[in-house]
């Protein structure tokens, strides 16, 4: 798992008290204007030493240097030294800490943009926290425009990020203006749109490629309101999607798979096929263990073998709809092959592995692994494919 977050970061010269937010550079040769931006990031020894005039140094080799005539000259930790030119990070100079906010080779960038929450999930990945956060918002209105024009898909993720209110509008138009040709996926639980409002305000902006992926795990309001632990949400979550279609915005509907939501995934098919047939995207996904996950998990955890009935009758409903279906999170292995045609490689690549059982696995270029935090929970059942399918 790569670690994008570090303290493990060695002071080598005089430093600032400010914040740096900044786009990583190895070219020494830049033009001294443009240097007070950049960061330089050092991953062979300089013959000639550090060139002067970059707003800081990042090393990743243990190449000692006269580092007298510049400031913010740090040397990095292992973890982190798959850093590379064009990456963009948040650097805290006094504590020092790393946080990386972009990568420029990842396919899998998102960013957090509170960690704020109006819901309370028993599966919660990033347990909310009711704090001031505003000043992660003010970050990256800093870091959207250092960001390559060239990325494919940016995500967006908390929290909840529709608690941001007018900032999360200036998120989405600063995306839009400085990274045109990006789509743009927001995770909400989708409650905040019952107001048209914001799904109107949201609209006005015109987003070329703007998606909101919304969970819902139940066709019945009671078990999807105690998923999320929230009276009433799901009512509104139901009403934001409404409402959000009413203004044209494209709609992902996600249900996580645990003991939970298995039993009514056909149900919650017809539901969605019923109600729902114009949402954009229904996607079926597979536990992570991490966060609250984790301390409910004999209330949350079913071998993905034991659902695989309930999974692939869910999706022929859907299907039989002509609605666009994807599975997400599964191991392939552990998968009823008619589900094979939907399965998606989605984990993000920093939290990416695959186990000791899969050994020899021939397939394994088209299984979509495990989430690192699997090592706490999977399934007994990893059987490597020994045979092309
Ligand atoms: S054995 Fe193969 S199919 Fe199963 S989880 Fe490992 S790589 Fe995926």
């Amino acid at each position: 798992m790569l670690k994008l977050y570090s303290r493990k970061i060695e002071h080598l010269s005089r430093w600032t008290s400010e914040i740096v937010i900044g786009r990583l550079t190895d070219n020494i040769n830049l033009p001294f204007p443009l240097r007070s931006e950049a960061i330089l990031l050092v991953k062979q020894p300089l013959c000639d030493g550090l060139p002067t005039g970059f707003r800081a140094y990042l090393l990743l080799d243990n190449t000692e240097y006269d580092t007298s005539q510049i400031n913010n000259c740090f040397r990095l930790n292992e973890e982190l030294h798959y850093l590379n030119a064009e990456d963009v990070v948040r650097f805290d100079p006094k504590q020092p800490a790393l946080s990386v906010i972009y990568r420029r080779h990842s396919n899998s960038n998102s960013l957090l943009v509170t960690e704020r929450c109006n819901n309370y999930c028993l599966m919660c990945s990033q347990p909310p926290k009711d704090i001031d956060d505003g000043y992660l918002v003010k970050d990256l209105l800093t870091a959207i425009p250092l960001i390559s024009r060239e990325t494919k898909e940016m995500g967006i993720t908390g929290g909840e990020p529709t608690l941001l209110g007018e900032d999360l509008l200036t998120l989405i138009r600063t995306l839009k203006n400085y990274l045109p040709e990006t789509s743009v996926h927001i995770l909400s639980n989708g409650r905040k749109f019952a107001s048209e409002q914001l799904a109107c305000q949201v609209a006005q902006i015109k987003h070329s490629d703007l998606m909101i992926g919304i969970p819902l795990y139940s066709d019945i309001s009671n078990i999807h309101d105690y998923v999320v632990q929230a009276d009433g949400a799901f009512d509104e979550t139901i009403r934001g999607i409404l409402n959000l279609k009413r203004y044209k915005q494209k709609v992902e509907i996600r249900v996580v798979i645990h003991k939970q939501t298995y039993s009514r995934l056909p149900e919650l098919a017809r539901f969605i096929a019923r109600n729902l047939l114009f949402v954009d995207h229904v996607a079926f996904m597979g536990l992570e263990m991490m966060g609250f996950t984790r301390y409910n998990i004999d209330d949350l955890w079913i071998d993905p073998t034991e659902y695989q009935p309930e999974l692939v009758e869910a999706v022929e409903v859907l299907a039989h709809n002509k609605m666009v279906i994807s599975v997400y999170n599964h191991q392939l292995c552990l998968l009823d092959p008619r589900l094979y045609p939907y399965n998606r490689k989605s984990i993000s690549d920093w939290k990416n592995e695959y186990m000791p059982e899969c050994k020899g696995c021939l397939e394994e270029d088209h299984c979509g692994g495990f989430f690192s935090s699997a090592i706490f929970k999977y399934s007994d059942n990893i059987t490597p494919f020994l045979i092309k399918q």
